[in-house]
């Protein structure tokens, strides 16, 4: 058989080689250290929501394909909670989509809105699906570095200005924003809205941590803003919200054309997922809004104790307003590259840690920051600050 010298994986793709997430994760198996990489919560959600699931699978909802767009309870269920909590207002028939976690979302809003050679705007660093399906939909990424200033990851809106062209199609928008922990504010969305108006430009806006902000940082999406209903597609997922992330539900809200557009591309991709899921979110969105005031004070908590430690272990800590993820500079440390301080750091300290430079297409710009959750019980985030005491001595 002739050799195969041409590479395998695809042009679109060569510059994706497995997740940062997997990569770490499967470090921290490897080495039994303490995994504050990837973002997953190390305890299940709330019990009646498993209980809800079991129920769907043993009633026989959902064991089969459910309906292309999601089960109407699920899609009833966004567009209340879109009502309830923002004001806007949704048809749950022809403006919700249900998709397999917002990966999906991000996916197929990108395959169905981007054409080849069109231009997308992410605010860097940028969550790790964005660069691969832009790169995907053929579309070129064109990145705006946030950038610290007095403790907090910044937009700056004239860069933002300045990075739109006669090829933008789309601004890839994501707040609270992964890895920084940056909540953009009212006045800066204002101000991207007015720009995406001004260049008629959509919005496809990642809202998946919408209920983890802290302090008095307020999630405003931006569909909210004048203007911006008929041009944004607005992405939340139950997988941050309610400690599920395994059973990938996620959803899009936008206007009915818009809508079918990112169907078009999401029956193709997995056609639908997560039957029985989609019942027992559908009950999670329901829950009192003191089920998220209690979620909120105890990662409000467990940030205070990572962020403490993380100081008193001598790195600069940028205090995210929301997720679960706290940004770190290393240089206190004596070191500048976040890359190879991750890789050393299981060895070191026996914890793992994500370094932002993989979101950067400026890599100089994320080099010192490293990321670590603290979606994790406290005992450990506990043994974790103890663990890195030792990187300062
Ligand atoms: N967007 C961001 C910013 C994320 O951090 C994640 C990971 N949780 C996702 C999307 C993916 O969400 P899901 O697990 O619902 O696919
Ligand atoms: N969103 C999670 C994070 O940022 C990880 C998701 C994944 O593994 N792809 O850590």
């Amino acid at each position: 058989m002739a050799a195969m010298t041409r590479p395998l994986l695809n042009r679109r793709l060569a510059e994706f080689g497995t997740t940062i997430f997997a990569e770490m994760s499967a470090l921290a198996v490897r080495t039994g250290a303490i995994n504050l990489g990837q973002g997953f919560p190390d305890t299940d959600g709330p019990e009646e929501i498993r209980e809800a699931a079991v129920r769907a699978l043993r009633d026989g909802r959902g064991n089969q394909y459910p309906p292309g767009p999601g089960v109407p309870e699920l899609r009833s269920a966004v567009a209340e909670h879109q009502l309830r909590r923002y004001g806007l207002e949704y048809d749950p028939d022809a403006e919700v989509l249900v998709t397999a976690g917002a990966t999906e979302a991000i996916a197929a809003a990108l395959l169905a809105l981007v054409e080849p050679g069109d231009e997308v705007i992410a605010l860097e660093p940028y969550y790790d699906s964005y660069a691969a399906c832009i790169a995907m939909a053929g579309g070129t990424r064109v990145p705006v570095t946030l950038r610290p200033s007095e403790g907090r990851f910044v937009l700056d809106l004239d860069e933002l200005r300045a990075a739109v062209t006669d090829r933008t199609r789309l601004i890839l928008l994501n707040t609270p924003h992964n890895p920084t922990g940056t909540v953009l504010t009212r006045a800066e969305l204002a101000a991207v809205a007015e720009l995406a108006v001004e260049r008629d430009l959509l919005v496809v806006t990642d809202e998946v941590y919408e209920h983890l902000v802290f302090d008095d940082a307020e999630h405003v999406p931006i569909a909210s803003l004048p203007g911006m209903r008929e041009r944004t597609v607005t992405i939340g997922s139950a997988g941050k919200t309610y400690s599920f992330t395994g059973w990938k539900v996620g959803w899009v809200t936008a206007t009915p054309a818009l809508t079918t557009a990112v169907r078009s591309a999401k029956q193709y991709l997995t056609f639908v997922a997560s039957g029985p899921f989609q019942y027992a979110i559908a009950e999670a969105l329901r829950l009192p809004d003191s089920f998220l005031d209690g979620l909120r004070a105890d990662l409000l908590a467990k940030r205070n104790l990572l962020s403490d430690g993380l100081a008193g272990a001598g790195f600069d800590v940028y205090r995210p307003a929301g997720t679960y993820f706290v940004t770190a500079d290393i240089r206190p440390l004596g070191a500048t590259d976040g890359i190879a301080f991750c890789r050393a750091l299981p060895e070191r300290a026996g914890v793992v840690a994500i370094p932002t430079a993989v979101f950067y297409d400026h890599r100089d710009a994320g080099a010192p920051f490293v990321r670590f959750a603290f979606c994790k019980e406290r005992p450990v985030l506990e043994e974790a600050v103890s663990r890195l005491k030792a990187l300062g001595g």
